[in-house]
């Protein structure tokens, strides 16, 4: 890459129109893998490279360690390193731990990145025994108290106010979080929300300090901003300090935190707050193929959201997406596991695949079925890679070698020292010890990528410090297990979601209209992942032999017949064998068909006939028209957005 302009290559016109405007407000409007992640780090590139801005000038926000790290190596390779591409905890530690010696003074407090233990002692004060799930959902309380900046005093009214439906009266949760923030005070904790809070405090009443970070930072982005909430947007404005060179970048369709106080109205009314911003939609879809991009489209078209939009599929066809049901839910995790073992036979890698469920406790069976088949997997959201045992290990060892600098060339050396603690020349089978041998593995292919560039053991060490304290893991081989949530901004070739019963997703406890709604974005954000296979599966019950009362997901009622291929493999076992599931509800107006003639027509007879069948048909020929002439204007149907 030689140049600025050189960026822009490999953009389309509204991409292109995004990183052009490297100044003032801009607000990227967008649907999921139309490239607005990629517009934004094209357009930091820009900036940088044509001189318009400094590179320590910039500070990059998003949500998870994982796109934070994906932002700065992108920015590397794009020749613009240097960039600070964080989450808005991450950035706003820094901050705090760098000026807490002068502006409280003593020790910066500790980090507490759950709230559980915390809360327990809490709840133990006020003399309440809450059992596993209450304590959850007291933790998601108290966190959606503080991201709205209600404290315990108000935290009745305020409940009520915002229509909270807290898990024990309003009061006793009153009770334990105060009694939370005590002992948190007490011992010298903070936990994510209070980090943002002191922050904006401490730059709000010390100006020398907020005046020492805005002159540091004066080029703010903001991927995934349709999730930004009360407190990170008090954070960001105490940042801008009524400056606005700032590039906000989101799709309402896919906010799946407002349970935890996020809100797509910054977004929406970016426009009215920044007049005079550039406001850019795109509506290309980059990643996934037109099968994939019919669901999701199908999926979000009977949402009520008023920003609605269609996306147009960029790739060549590919394969409906399949949809499966399994008896039980052993079963379904074996059929996932054998339906990822045929992917892998061909040549699809591992790291390419992800198995998506709506909630944590569901992944243990697919850590089981995957174990047995002897398919290594990583489990995101959970241990933090230069947190395992293994990897820590290997950094004391590695940096010791360092010191005593013997410097055979490096990636020997890294084999060597990491043979010593594990890593074989082949893999052993599944379960903990294939995870500690990928995790050796992913440092040596560090090093062998490293040794390239013709990097010494010191370097190497140095590299591993960096990434450390930028959680940033290197890409560690095996299939990702991930809830949906965790996958926001993500990718892969093959997409399993799981679990998709009605109850599952819809989750049980989402009772009103706006909590199902967001179900259904989430249910959007995980097909929307997929590049090129895309499988749904459910189970009908939850062990062998149990009865058989679930029912598939609400949101697929008249989508499993229509884009569904037919059903796969004949060698299974019969009490195994996916079956195309039958709609049980009007696909129009989804209420349940119970009359045979209506069951048959897939619908009522009072609704439209043609309702669908229409959708289908604009999006078949827009698809083709597009294809055609390369010149159709984009046909967003984005509504009421400024
Ligand atoms: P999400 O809403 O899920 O966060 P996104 O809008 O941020 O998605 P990206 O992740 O930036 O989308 O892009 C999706 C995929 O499409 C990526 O693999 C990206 O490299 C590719 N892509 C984006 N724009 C283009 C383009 N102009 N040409 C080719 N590929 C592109
Ligand atoms: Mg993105």
């Amino acid at each position: 890459m030689n140049s600025a302009d050189d960026v822009l290559a490999g953009l389309d016109p509204e991409q292109r129109a995004v990183a052009e405007a490297v100044r003032g407000p801009v607000c990227v409007l967008a649907g999921a893998g139309t490239g607005k992640t990629r517009a934004i780090t094209h357009r930091i590139a820009y900036a940088v490279r044509s001189g318009v801005v400094d590179a320590q000038s910039v500070l990059a926000v998003t949500f998870t360690t994982r796109a934070a790290g994906e932002l700065r190596q992108r920015l590397r390779a794009l020749g613009a390193p240097g960039v600070q591409a964080r989450t808005f905890h991450a950035a706003a530690l820094r901050q705090l731990t760098y000026f807490w010696p002068r502006v409280i003074g003593g020790e910066a407090p500790s980090v507490i990145e759950s709230k559980l233990p915390v809360l327990v002692e809490a709840c133990r004060r006020v003399r309440r025994n809450p059992d596993r799930s209450e304590l959850r959902d007291l933790a998601s309380e108290i966190e959606w108290a503080k991201v709205t900046q209600i404290g315990p005093d108000d935290y009745a009214a305020g409940a009520a106010k915002y229509h909270r439906s807290p898990p024990v009266p309003a009061e006793e949760v009153a009770r334990v979080y105060d009694a939370y923030e005590q002992i948190r005070r007490e011992r010298h904790l903070v936990d994510f929300e209070t980090i943002l809070e002191l922050t904006a405090a401490v730059m709000t009443e010390h100006q020398e300090v907020a005046a020492q970070i805005r002159q540091q930072y004066r080029y703010f982005v903001v991927d995934e901003y349709q999730d930004v909430n009360p407190l990170q947007k008090l954070l960001l404005d105490t940042w801008l300090g009524g400056r606005d060179d700032i590039c906000v970048v989101g799709d309402p369709n896919q906010t799946i935190y407002s349970f935890t106080g996020a809100s797509p109205r910054y977004l929406t009314n970016f426009g009215v707050e920044h007049p005079g911003a550039a406001v850019v939609k795109l509506v290309r879809d980059y990643r996934s193929t037109p099968q994939v991009v019919d669901l999701a489209n199908l999926v979000i078209a009977k949402s009520r959201s008023p920003h609605r939009l269609e996306l147009v599929a960029q790739r060549p066809d590919g394969q409906k997406p399949v949809f499966s049901d399994y008896d039980d839910e052993p079963a379904e995790a074996a059929g996932v596991a054998r339906a990822i073992r045929k992917l892998l036979d061909k040549g699809v890698p591992s790291r390419e695949i992800a198995v998506l469920f709506r909630v944590n406790s569901q992944s243990e069976a697919y850590e089981e079925a995957l174990a047995k088949a002897e398919i290594p997997y990583v489990l995101r959201g959970a241990e933090r890679f230069f947190d395992r045992p293994e990897v820590r290990q290997a950094v004391v060892l590695l940096r010791g070698a360092a010191r005593s600098a013997a410097d055979e060339p490096l990636a020997a050396e890294v084999h060597n020292i990491l043979g010593g603690i594990g890593l074989t020349p082949s893999p052993p089978g599944g379960g903990k010890a294939r995870e500690k041998w990928e995790s050796l593995k992913a440092l040596a292919d560090l090093a062998e990528d490293m040794a390239a560039d013709g990097a010494d053991l010191p370097t190497f060490v140095t590299e591993l410090e960096r990434r450390a304290s930028e959680q940033h893991a290197p890409p560690v081989e095996g299939v990702t297990l991930a809830s949906l949530h965790a996958a926001k901004g993500l990718e892969w070739d093959a997409v399993f979601l799981v679990g998709l019963t009605d109850g599952m997703m819809p989750i049980i406890y989402a009772e009103t209209p706006e909590q199902i709604e967001e179900e259904r974005r989430l249910l959007y954000v995980g097909v929307t992942r997929a590049r090129e296979h895309l499988s749904l599966s459910w189970a009908l019950a939850r062990a062998p032999g149990g009865r058989k009362s679930r029912r598939p997901s609400r949101f697929l009622d008249g989508l499993t017949g229509r884009v569904s291929a037919p059903p796969r493999v004949a060698t299974t076992p019969a009490r195994e064998r996916p079956r195309v599931a039958a709609p049980v509800s009007c696909r129009v107006c989804a209420k349940t068909l119970v009359n045979a003639t209506e069951q048959k027509l897939g619908r009522c007879t009072t609704c439209p006939a043609d309702y669908d069948e229409a959708l289908l048909e604009r999006l078949r020929a827009w698809r083709t028209a597009t294809a055609k002439e390369a010149k159709v204007p984009p046909y967003v149907v984005f509504t009421d957005v400024t």
